[in-house]
């Protein structure tokens, strides 16, 4: 089936945002959702909104499965295996196939895990790599972890950090062991060329992981096409599976015989309940898992990953980008006598699904969006970030937000001086 078409080209009014929703092929999807009134979210790329089905869902866990099957629910109510049954579930989103991904565990510590595994794979090939790649402008903990991991190890490792995308190719050369990188920039909503970077990293003989946490659910990934080594994500973000979700992990067939990582757990012992004295990694995904699972939350996350069955990523990406494109245009359009500065790509290619802007006093802004009903964020330096899903967000909301956004700066009415709060 091919994607729907969207045409904003004439969008000048609200009405003809209501013809553009009321025409939408998957404006139904929305009622799948529970949304507060008044809210136009525009954050779900931080926090996804919550599935209508999470409530039933967190009363059949708590009520049912915890409080009448008690133990017995590892096996009856298959939270052992829940884990793999998510990852597969998954897996379509990113072009995995069933049997490569596994919901668990944070993003910080599935990073942790992969990019141990892909050091081991490069010091068993070629022990004189000593160079990771990643970008300055990566996610922190992204950063944080590999530092950390570099440190720990103790035999050399260095971390190249790359000031722009376009130096990328340079850096990644004969030295290099790993090429690390966020596919969408979290704060520039800049996408990469996954096919082409891992193409150039394996032509120099690197490996590659792929940070998924702004794709997954925001546009269409295809991992097993890209050939690439391995990738890691959120559940919390676009794929809206709960505060603090596990994330996932994927690594592909081809490297799941040497995939070994520290974090030995039980869980990714090849007999967890023989409890053996000797570690012997399970065969395939489960070596990737490492000790018991939030179930509670964990299991949540079917709730998101139903609601993409009922469409596609190709039909996700064509509304996207209509939204974003909307959003650009009127923001520089009606708002034009204020200092807003496009950050994110113009080029369709090179965006994930968020559009932020630049504004001199942006954190302040943000807060009196927020304050009038439109949940956008704030990151450093100066950036107003505006999330867009296309699985909840109409394009009646993009002509309300920039009308909110564009009243609020012709009446210069938000408060410098704001208290930072804890979260931005
Ligand atoms: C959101 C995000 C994370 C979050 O990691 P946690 O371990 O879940 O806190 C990591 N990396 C990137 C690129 C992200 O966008």
């Amino acid at each position: 089936m091919n994607p729907p078409t969207y045409d904003i080209a004439a969008v000048t009014t609200r009405a003809a945002c209501l013809a553009l929703d009321a025409a939408d092929p998957a404006a139904p999807l929305r009622d799948r959702f529970d949304l507060p009134e008044g809210v136009i979210y525009l954050d779900g790329n931080s926090l996804g909104a919550r599935p209508r089905a999470a409530l039933d869902r967190t009363r059949d866990v708590v009520a049912q499965e915890w409080g009448q099957g008690l133990i017995r629910s590892w096996n009856t109510a298959g939270w052992f295996a829940l884990p793999g049954r998510l990852g597969d579930r998954l897996a379509p989103l990113i072009g995995a196939t069933a049997g490569e991904v596994v919901v668990t565990d944070t993003t910080s510590l599935n990073l942790f895990k992969a990019l141990a595994a892909a050091l081991a794979i490069q010091a068993d090939r070629d022990p004189a790599r000593k160079v990771l790649v990643t970008e300055r402008s990566n996610f922190p903990t992204d950063i944080y972890m590999a530092d950390g991991l570099a440190r720990w190890l103790d035999r050399g490792y260095r971390i190249h950090l790359v000031d722009s995308p376009e130096e990328l190719e340079a850096a990644v050369d004969a030295d290099c062991a790993v090429l690390m990188l966020t596919h969408v920039n979290y704060r520039t909503g800049r996408m990469h060329d996954m096919a082409a970077l891992t193409r150039h990293a394996h032509a120099c003989g690197a490996l590659v992981l792929w940070d998924l946490a702004h794709s997954a659910g925001a546009v269409p990934v295809d991992l097993n096409g890209a050939d690439a080594d391995f990738a890691v994500g959120c559940t919390y973000k676009y794929l809206n599976g709960g505060p603090g979700a596990p994330a996932f992990i994927w690594v592909p067939r081809r490297h799941q015989a040497a995939f070994r990582h520290p974090l030995t757990g039980w869980w990714s012992h090849a007999a967890p309940f023989a409890m053996a004295h000797g570690f012997e990694a399970a065969d395939g995904i489960g070596r990737a898992l490492c000790g018991t699972q939030p179930v509670v939350s964990l299991a949540l996350v079917e709730c998101g990953l139903e609601i993409f069955e009922a469409t596609s990523m190709a039909a996700l990406r064509a509304k996207s980008l209509a939204l974003t494109d909307l959003f650009i245009a009127l923001a520089e359009s009606r708002c034009a006598a204020h200092p807003l500065g496009l950050v994110t790509p113009r080029e369709h290619a090179a965006r994930g699904s968020q559009v932020s802007f630049t504004h001199p006093h942006g954190y302040a802004v943000m807060q009196a969006l927020i304050a009038r009903g439109v949940i956008g964020d704030y990151r450093e330096p100066e950036i107003m970030r505006f999330g867009f899903t296309p699985l909840y967000t109409s394009f009646a909301d993009v002509w309300d937000a920039v009308e909110i956004l564009r009243d609020i700066l012709d009446r210069a009415d938000y408060d410098t001086r704001a208290e930072r709060s804890a979260v931005t």
